[in-house]
């Protein structure tokens, strides 16, 4: 047997005691400094959770971004709650899925930005030197809009902004090839108030 082969027999159990799942789980661990993604919690036990699993794949075949880092309590919650999710879309048409996925990636791309606030207001005042021209172009969070539907899944969420406006604006953007939607653009387009939010000033910084 090859020792790939050998590896791809391994059983779930014993895929979780391999010195590479340890390794992997540590490193997500670390990268979210050691608290529940979902409840800030540090006191708790963690668990790495796959939010989805590849084919085929070793459970440690998986980038830090694939997987999750979650105490006991919301890691049980995640379990319940995805399969509220699933039960909901087993009922929905299959023209309609792209559009649900546009606006949940939408709400997720939504939430980030909101991190990116708090962020940016917190520690820019610390240390504005550091910030300048560096990171906060870097930490705007992008939307890949996929389709047609997917863009109409993600108009959903402004009251004032159409999916022509969310296409327009998405063609528009030749910084890349795909069609790429920067969050703040959006809120921009739907004209809710952030005009003079923290972003805007660094950018207008940059800009100068
Ligand atoms: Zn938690
Ligand atoms: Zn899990």
């Amino acid at each position: 047997m090859t020792k790939e082969k050998a590896k791809r027999t391994l059983t779930y159990y014993q895929q979780m005691q391999h010195p590479l799942w340890q390794k992997k789980r540590l490193r997500v661990m670390e990268f979210h400094e050691f608290k529940c993604q979902e409840c800030e919690a540090e006191e708790e036990q963690l668990h790495v959770h796959h939010p989805m699993y590849k084919r085929g794949a070793m459970i440690w075949d998986y980038t830090i971004s694939e997987l999750m880092c979650l105490c006991e309590a919301c890691h049980k919650e995640t379990h319940k709650k995805d399969e509220v999710v699933k039960k909901a879309a087993t009922h929905l048409r299959n023209e309609d899925k792209h559009e649900v996925a546009g606006f949940i990636n939408m709400m997720v791309a939504l939430r980030q930005h909101q991190k990116e606030q708090e962020f940016l207001n917190d520690d820019y005042e610390d240390d504005p030197d550091f910030y300048y021209g560096i990171k906060p172009l870097d930490m705007q969070t992008v939307v890949d809009v996929e389709t047609f539907e997917h863009a109409m899944g993600i108009a959903r969420h402004f009251k004032n902004v159409t999916e022509s406006d969310i296409i327009d604006y998405a063609e528009s953007d030749r910084r890349c090839p795909k069609w790429t939607v920067l969050v703040h653009d959006l809120l921009r387009i739907d004209k809710i108030d952030c005009g003079r939010s923290r972003m805007y000033q660094i950018q207008r910084d940059l800009e100068k």
